[in-house]
């Protein structure tokens, strides 16, 4: 079905950003053809079905580039716990409870959240993959996949890893399912090699991670300098900085997309400049999680590191909200700097657009001729809202998911009048709060 969207007021696609009307025109093959001054498009002249987008700003869809979707059951369990104590007594319990039904289950939860929330593509490592994409396909979204490796020994007081057994294994079920997946739901899904992070994974699994993910030219998904104990043991095992150790191992691409990358030095700021790879900052996890410390955004932005926004799964987060990402991201940096010019919201509005999908290589996050046609409507005559601005703050410091009324992946409406059309809401609700009960 093609569409003519008019009556919205569109968001720019440069920044400094703006939302000047105009009527949107999306070809059935769920591409943005024409972006026109007001009347200037007709539908009977491009066949199409007419939205009346008035009182409407349609934004290109929002782009989480990290997160852990069946995470969604684990939402508000240990809130308050320090790390170590969370991790071991809340999240590996029941995550080892956790089957391939009850990530699909977990996963169902999310996109509904994902869509509710104005989230068109998301990129994910987790487990149980299959039962990840088979929900992506049915809920519409677009979504990068990787299965999460991870060959670290579970046991003993040092750090201890098993390549040559569990390392070659978690490969080979990373290979094989970014290799089936790759390209599938109609182009909707694409796929990552997803190594877990540099104290969790041993040198040559980084290292086969790397040749992997520039053999099948798929994007390198991993987890960087997150935390202090993560610094101090990858410091502690091989006398290098996470970033630097990462390089030393190949795997700073320009297809990585690292999450966090919150402990890293000047010198590994540039580094990740140079390499052109992509940070993922996830600002309420870290500041959830305690992590310490803020990533130097203002540093890698001065640097020209593509940097997008993430959220992390919901249990450390504890939802899958963008908007609130993109101003807890704002705000936690100015405060941090004790400087409110030290980031702008138009830097983290083109974080979760634009910057996620130059991270994950898709032709998206922009409202430009040529472009995927994922996008999301606001309703601007809300009270949080009003008075119109017309620039980036007024959408990212007052914006909330309440607003968004409607939401399209590849032209096709997921989402019509806050109504979800892919998935029985209901229904996932409901098996969702029993599956999460059952994990307790
Ligand atoms: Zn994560």
């Amino acid at each position: 079905m093609a569409y003519l969207i008019t009556g919205a007021k569109v968001l720019s696609s440069e920044s400094p950003y703006s939302f000047p009307a105009r009527d949107v025109f999306i070809s059935d093959e769920g591409i943005i053809e024409k972006v026109a001054l007001p009347g200037k498009l007709s539908a009977s002249s491009t066949h199409s079905d007419v939205v009346d987008a008035k009182n409407k700003i349609l934004l290109p869809g929002l782009i989480n580039t990290h997160t852990h979707a069946p995470m969604s059951l684990l939402r508000g369990v240990g809130d308050d716990l320090h790390l170590p104590q969370w991790l071991r007594t809340c999240m590996w319990p029941r995550e080892a409870r956790m089957d391939a039904k009850t990530m699909a289950i977990g996963t169902q939860l999310a996109a509904c959240e994902m869509i509710r929330v104005g989230t068109t593509t998301f990129n994910e490592h987790y487990f149980h993959m299959d039962a990840i994409a088979r929900v992506v396909d049915e809920s519409g979204m677009r979504a990068c996949l990787g299965y999460s490796m991870i060959d670290r020994k579970k046991s003993g007081d040092g750090i201890e890893f098993d390549f040559d057994g569990k390392g070659k294994d978690e490969l080979a079920i990373g290979e094989k399912f970014a290799k089936e997946w790759n390209g599938k739901a109609d182009g909707r899904i694409t796929t990552s090699i997803s190594p877990h992070a540099t104290n969790t994974c041993s040198k040559e699994l980084l290292v086969e991670s790397a040749r992997l993910a520039k053999r099948l030219d798929v994007i390198l998904h991993i987890h960087l300098a997150e935390t202090r104990t993560e610094l101090a043991e990858t410091l502690g095992l091989y006398k290098k900085r996470p970033a630097e150790f990462l390089d030393s191992c190949g795997c700073l691409l320009p297809s990585t997309v690292a999450a966090h990358g919150v402990y890293v030095s000047k010198s590994e700021v540039k580094l990740l400049a140079s390499r052109k790879s992509s940070i993922a900052h996830c600002p309420v996890s870290n500041l959830k999680l305690a992590s310490g410390g803020a990533a130097p955004i203002p540093e890698y932005l001065a640097a020209g590191v593509n940097v997008s926004l993430g959220t992390d799964g919901a249990a450390s987060n504890n939802s899958l909200d963008m908007f609130e990402s993109m101003k807890v991201g704002a705000i936690e940096q100015k405060n941090f700097r004790f400087d409110a010019a030290a980031v702008k919201a138009d830097d983290y509005l083109k974080m979760a657009t634009e910057a996620g999908a130059k991270a994950l290589g898709i032709k998206a996050g922009v409202i430009k001729p040529g472009h995927l046609a994922d996008l999301v409507l606001i309703d601007a005559k809300s009270p949080n809202l009003v008075p119109f601005t017309d620039n980036a703050g007024w959408l990212v410091y007052s914006a909330g998911p309440q607003n968004v009324t409607d939401t399209m992946v590849n032209g096709k409406w997921l989402m019509r009048e806050r109504k979800l059309l892919t998935l029985d809401e209901e229904k996932i609700l409901s098996t969702a709060q029993k599956t999460a009960d059952g994990l307790k």
